[in-house]
């Protein structure tokens, strides 16, 4: 059966075109023209949209967590990342099965179609058996996944310098923050479990699902680990996924460490590719930019996160200026603790275009890009026929409300018209939404499920104990790092010129 979808404007490759619909057929693109076009060339097949419709690929969120309901609802107050983490241990369970369909509904509800799911296991033994779970949940929304399994092997309790922090606690905390850092997956075990679902659930075909190796963070895993995660993706054509530069301290840790920039060692190591997507990044250094294009490596960008976690900005406009892929990612943290990935693009798109007249400057197309095309190159790989409403692309595709625009582009050129969408847009105006070619969202409806009754169902089998979340660690861990703020280090991107005014 094959379906004509047709709107008043069309997203392509982040400009808006005018009467350009698309013939699906399967799960693909199979044509593109004007409505009359294909109207001749496929008299007998559905049509769905009309002149109240903008129709745009669906877009890709490049890196999460599908915690469901938010860190915030479930107990653990935004904070910075080296204080906040250790409260994630303590987090009341979901079933992972139910959190990630959860996530996926309320993502698709958003225009989502795919997404990066870095997961946060609720123990490590527990890992082998949350995966598929958290897959089938995925599943069973109707999104498509790239899963990320996690790994560390160092550092859980600070960044190096173990030993100095722990002679900083008084005796009792001494005993228990020592000892409360195992991890117990050995590299060897967590490649043979990441082999195996790779196996039984990477599917090179249709794309439903990647499976993905994920040394967690930089600073959390050794150079061996990060190597092999890299070996062991690049053998089989898929990714690697791994959160960097989030917080100024990772920044001063790698210079501690190796006397030079965290990417500048990634690249003595030979991990830098483009199969590899670095979250966050807000502490990326000038000189570092040009080789991260140069190898094609990929960057997650995560703003919400990075205003709520206290991390910083990240010059997102100059790694787009410099060539790097940049995709858009909620990481569970977005500013209104509601999964809006337009009103993620919106925020990112806002607070890129930096003060000062030498800034660089983040264009409305970009962003939309960022959102859809680039997303899914730097999350499923540019091989990979997603994110774009081309001939031969798989079917993802969004039908947003015509209405936020209406007026204005009655009389406004065809080219202002990406800024002003992307100034108005919300999860409102997500009307209809699909996935290989199958209709997941209609009239703003889950076709096939009631996101509301999955919700409830999360809130009932969620177990909160009471209990007052351990804080003891927080000011200590905070006089520890405070002292980092002293280091010697290099300015930053855009530092350099601010400060030839001063
Ligand atoms: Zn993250």
């Amino acid at each position: 059966m094959r379906t004509i979808i047709h709107a008043r404007y069309t997203l392509r490759g982040g400009v808006l075109v005018d009467d350009l619909a698309i013939t699906v057929d399967g799960d693909a693109i199979v044509d593109a023209g004007t409505l009359t076009e294909l109207g001749a060339r496929y008299p007998a097949a559905d049509r769905v949209g009309g002149d109240d419709y903008i129709l745009a690929p669906g877009f890709t969120n490049a890196h999460d967590h599908g915690r469901a309901l938010g860190t915030l609802a479930l107990g653990v107050a935004d904070n910075f990342l080296e204080l906040w983490l250790g409260h994630l241990a303590r987090l009341p369970r979901i079933p992972p099965y139910l959190a990630a369909r959860y996530s996926g509904l309320q993502l698709l509800g958003s225009g989502v179609t795919a997404v990066a799911h870095s997961h946060n296991p609720s123990s490590w033994s527990e890992l082998p058996a949350e995966i598929p779970e958290a897959l089938r949940g995925y599943a069973d929304a109707g999104i498509r996944v790239a899963m990320h399994p996690p790994i560390v092997d160092q550092n859980q309790l600070v960044y190096a310098e173990r030993e100095l922090f722990l002679d900083m606690l008084p005796p009792e905390l001494r005993r228990r923050a020592g000892s409360a850092e195992a991890v117990d997956l050995s590299a060897d075990d967590y490649f043979a479990l990441l082999e195996d679902l790779y196996r039984n659930f990477h599917d090179s075909k249709r794309h439903r699902a990647h499976i993905q190796a994920s040394p967690a963070g930089g600073q959390w895993c050794g150079d061996e680990l990060i190597i092999r995660a890299c070996e062991w993706a690049r053998a089989r054509r898929t990714r690697v996924q791994m959160h960097m530069l989030e917080t100024r301290y990772q920044r001063i840790y790698a210079r501690k460490t190796w006397g030079v920039s965290f990417i500048r060692h990634l690249e003595d190591i030979g991990a830098l590719g483009d199969w590899l997507t670095l979250a966050h990044m807000v502490w990326v250094e000038d000189e570092d930019m040009e080789l991260l294009a140069e190898r094609g490596v990929g960057v997650a960008h995560n703003i919400s996160s990075n205003l709520r976690l206290r991390s910083g900005i990240a010059p997102v406009a100059m790694l787009a200026a410099a060539g790097v892929p940049v995709g858009i990612g909620l990481d569970g943290q977005t500013l209104d603790d509601d999964q809006d990935f337009l009103r993620e693009m919106r925020l990112a798109w806002t607070i890129g275009n930096q003060s000062g007249m030498a800034a660089a400057d983040l264009d409305a197309e970009t962003v939309w890009r960022m959102g859809a095309g680039l997303a899914a190159d730097i999350t499923f790989g540019a091989e990979v026929p997603l994110g774009e409403l081309e001939v031969g692309g798989l079917a993802d595709l969004v039908l947003l409300e015509g209405e936020a625009i209406r007026r204005p582009a009655d009389y406004l050129p065809l080219k202002r018209l990406p800024a002003l969408l992307l100034r108005r847009c919300r999860r409102e105006h997500v009307r209809h939404v699909m996935v290989g070619g199958e209709w997941i969202l209609r009239d703003g409806e889950h076709v096939s499920v009631n996101a509301r009754d999955v919700e409830r169902e999360l809130w009932e089998r969620l177990r909160f104990e009471a209990r007052d979340l351990p804080s003891e660690l927080e000011a200590h861990l905070r006089r520890f790092y405070r002292a980092w703020d002293d280091e010697e280090l290099p300015p930053l991107p855009g530092q350099s010129h601010q400060n030839d005014s001063g």
